[in-house]
């Protein structure tokens, strides 16, 4: 099978640390093993026969032990190893912010690039041991009414490399090298952060193979969560290309309230979404679905919506994610009081649905964003903050039933 580098995607719009030639160095970190046994070959760092010897050695070294040097490979011959580093990266990217929260909840903001700033949050106690909540774009392009990220221009996609950074930043801090340690705090990865992961399945779909390769990281497909707010016609393909769990932003049970909550309803209204997530490759009760629910006060909030949404979902094997609406500065919305979020939850639990309801954590943290250089990025980094947790809270919570994986 031939297969043919983008480059340019590879290495990202940053102006990245150049080789001797003036070319910016490939991020190895970014290209899974198919990916790295043509680059190796294609720079002449490994001959033909070996590529692939080659491409699992290095890639073990990356995404088992988490090495940041080639210097570090020392069953690659020394004259390798120099000339790895003469065509590729594989140093980390800055980190301009860490904090760690009383009850364990850790955040980073990374930095790939100018302008390029990226934040990762881990919560641990969700899913099988913890949940990072991962970003696949700075910004987007949808404008759901209630999300903060909505409200800012994309600045663009993030490439595999930048997504598997954010695992990397993680698994550092948490010192959670080599990937087969035991113990591991670790466990599940959520697409929850910024942007609209469907909206970027080529970089998404790299990072889900890279993080899932058993040679490396080894995090589970099933321990891994898409979330997106309804890219219909991008389902099929992130099931075949991932095999990742899918959690979708419903918000709504009916159009007219969809079309705006989640403006994208007008392009892939429900019934289409539903018919699109019904036929979503390998979904079985063992393999549900989240929907994500964010509460909004006399919005979507009454128990007839509670009903509507059973009818709505009836069939497929679901969980049910009600996330207590995290206000930001400007939002037209309030948190639906909890009285109104306990009476819609008993009433989607009646019905057969686990539908956790948990707090928000890492408060703590979520106060102390005042580092961050402007005033715009200190709003748009304290809503991604809370947004992932609140959104993450739920929708791990029953992973456990995946321990037959
Ligand atoms: N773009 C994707 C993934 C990122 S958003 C998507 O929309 O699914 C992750 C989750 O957080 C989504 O369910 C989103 O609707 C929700 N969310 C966004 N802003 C929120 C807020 N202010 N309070 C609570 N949840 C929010
Ligand atoms: Fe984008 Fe998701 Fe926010 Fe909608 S909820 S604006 S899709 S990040």
């Amino acid at each position: 099978m031939s297969v043919t580098l983008d480059l340019s995607r590879v290495s990202g719009a940053a102006p990245a640390p150049q080789t001797l030639t003036g070319k910016p160095l490939i991020n190895l970190s970014g290209l899974t093993r198919t990916q790295m046994i043509a680059a190796l070959t294609e720079s002449g760092v490994a001959e033909h026969g070996k590529a692939k010897m080659r491409a699992t050695q290095v890639f073990r070294w990356i995404h088992h032990r988490g090495v940041t040097d080639f210097a570090m490979m020392t069953d690659v011959a020394k004259e390798t190893r120099a000339r790895l580093a003469e065509v590729f990266t594989i140093a980390r990217p800055e980190i301009v912010e860490r904090q760690v929260s009383k009850d364990g909840t850790r955040k980073w903001l990374i930095r790939t690039a100018p302008g390029i700033e990226i934040e990762a949050v881990y919560i641990p106690s969700v899913g099988r041991a913890g949940a990072l909540c991962v970003s696949s774009q700075v910004g987007c392009t949808l404008n759901c009414s209630f999300c903060h990220t909505g409200t800012q221009a994309l600045v663009r996609n993030l490439t595999a490399a930048e997504i598997v950074a954010q695992v990397q930043v993680a698994k550092d801090d948490l010192a959670e090298w080599p990937s087969d340690k035991d113990d591991r705090l670790l466990s599940n990865i959520v697409f929850m952060g910024m942007g609209e992961p469907l909206y970027n399945m080529g970089a998404v779909a790299d990072a889900i193979e890279i993080i899932s390769d058993n040679e490396g990281i080894a995090i589970s497909r099933r321990r891994i969560t898409v979330s997106t707010s309804g890219v219909v016609p991008q389902l099929q393909a992130l099931g075949e290309k991932t095999q990742a769990m899918l959690a979708i932003s419903l918000h709504a049970t009916n159009d007219a309230l969809r079309d705006v909550l989640v403006p994208l309803n007008k392009k892939y209204p429900l019934d289409q979404l539903i018919a699109g997530i019904r036929a979503y490759p390998g979904i079985s009760n063992a393999r549900r679905v989240t929907f994500e629910y964010v509460m909004l006060k006399g919005v979507n909030d009454s128990p007839d919506e509670a009903r509507a949404l059973i009818k709505l979902i009836k069939g497929i094997p679901a969980k049910i994610n009600l996330i207590p609406f995290n206000p930001w500065p400007g939002s037209d919305y309030q948190c639906s009081d909890w009285a109104a979020i306990e009476a819609f939850a008993a009433i989607v639990n009646k019905a057969g649905y686990s539908s956790p309801i948990r707090t928000p954590r890492g408060r703590d943290i979520l106060a102390a964003c005042g580092q961050l250089k402007s005033e715009s990025e200190k709003v748009r980094a304290s809503a991604l903050r809370q947004l992932s947790m609140a959104a993450m809270a739920g929708v791990l919570d029953d992973d456990e039933d995946d321990n037959a994986a």
